[in-house]
């Protein structure tokens, strides 16, 4: 298939072309697009045969279930059982923007698409040409990450192109995401509002929207022994090609502690990468060093992941380390992704 890519200006939208990807999608084809988080791979939520292309072309076990995407506000009635009190509130605050609720779906949604689950996950975005992409697509576009399965989210088309080019009818390239990391999911099936995938909306802002908020014991722990609520959870995710291993502790142990491994990797002809911090930049000893920026500004740091653990596989970088990102807010997303993209692979040094 020849992938046609179209770029597209947020603040000077080109009608034609959105009517042309949208009727892409009404026909059963799939389109990837930019959002404020990281590009999606769209298809029609309502049609089975387009999930079950979504799922083909990222090369995803189809029982994890895609976030089905919608413009306004009057078009979640159709597609859930009952639009709870805490979803009103929390559209009210959060939408359109990264956040994605799971809700009771009604028999609209096929299962294909919900990954055999009676609930279906849903987000309004806040990024105009998506919005204006969604609308002009019915109104459900169903989008996971435009990644190959396992591969970092892309923040940009380039990597939306790398992985689905020849793949996918469209793509979109509306430049570099604004947030960079996946939207917050919250579970409002559950007794309590739960959180199954931290982000940009954190948990505080949740709590102050809603009161009581729990979070799902999977995200921050590789041991808990329980499988995560949401499906895809469970996957290894974000990864780069190089093995890469986080290191926590006091700041000058943990790059003395790198950089005696980076020496030993490099004696054995490895090519090594550290993501640094603005403190550390200068310190190490590797082959490539990235630097995630201020640890005192968390969102930079949210933008800045999937790139650099892009960039690495780009430069072929076998062996790769990580100081520990722990954070109140967004922090703790960044953490998240991490921590699946090593494999829940830490060494903590006291
Ligand atoms: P992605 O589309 O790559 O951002 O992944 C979507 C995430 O949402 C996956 O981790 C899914 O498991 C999760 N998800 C989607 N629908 C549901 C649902 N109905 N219940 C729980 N988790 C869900
Ligand atoms: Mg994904």
């Amino acid at each position: 298939m020849k992938t046609r890519i179209i770029q597209v200006d947020e603040k000077n939208i080109d009608k034609e072309v959105i009517r042309e990807a949208g009727g892409i999608i009404r026909s059963g084809g799939l389109v990837a697009f930019p959002t404020e988080t990281v590009y999606g791979l769209g298809g029609d939520a309502l049609n089975p045969a387009s999930s079950r292309k979504i799922y083909e072309a990222k090369g995803r076990p189809s029982d994890n279930p895609l976030i089905v995407h919608i413009a306004r506000w009057e078009a979640l009635a159709a597609i859930v059982k009952r639009v709870p009190e805490e979803a009103v509130k929390l559209a009210r605050d959060y939408w359109p923007g990264p956040l994605t609720m799971i809700l009771e779906k009604s028999d609209l949604v096929p299962k294909e698409t919900t990954g055999g689950l009676d609930t279906v996950a849903v987000r309004m975005p806040s990024h105009k040409t998506a919005l204006d992409f969604i609308e002009a697509a019915g109104g459900y576009v169903a989008a996971p990450s435009a990644n190959r399965s396992g591969r970092p989210s892309p923040t940009v088309a380039r990597y939306v192109i790398q992985d689905l080019n020849g793949r996918i009818e469209m793509i979109l390239d509306g430049g570099d995401v604004e947030l960079g990391l996946e939207s917050t999911i919250v579970d409002l099936t559950a007794q309590m509002p739960t959180i199954l995938r931290p982000g940009y909306v954190t948990r505080q802002m949740l709590e102050q929207t809603l009161g009581g908020v729990e979070e799902d014991v999977t995200i921050l722990r590789a041991d808990s022994g329980q499988a995560p609520k949401a499906p895809g959870m469970k996957y290894r995710h974000y990864a780069p090609k190089g093995e890469l291993t986080i290191i926590t502790g006091p700041e000058r142990k943990v790059v003395d502690y790198i950089n005696i491994q980076l020496d030993q990797w490099r004696a054995g002809n490895k090519k090594t990468g550290v993501i640094a911090t603005d403190a550390t930049m200068g310190a190490y000893r590797a082959d490539v060093c990235k630097n995630a920026g201020s640890r005192l500004d968390e969102s930079a740091m949210a933008r800045q992941l999937y790139r650099i653990l892009r960039e690495f596989d780009d430069e072929g970088v076998e062996i790769i380390y990580s100081e520990s990102f722990e954070g109140s807010g967004v922090g703790q997303a960044v953490m998240n992704r991490l921590l699946k993209a090593a494999g829940h692979r830490v060494t903590e040094l006291k």
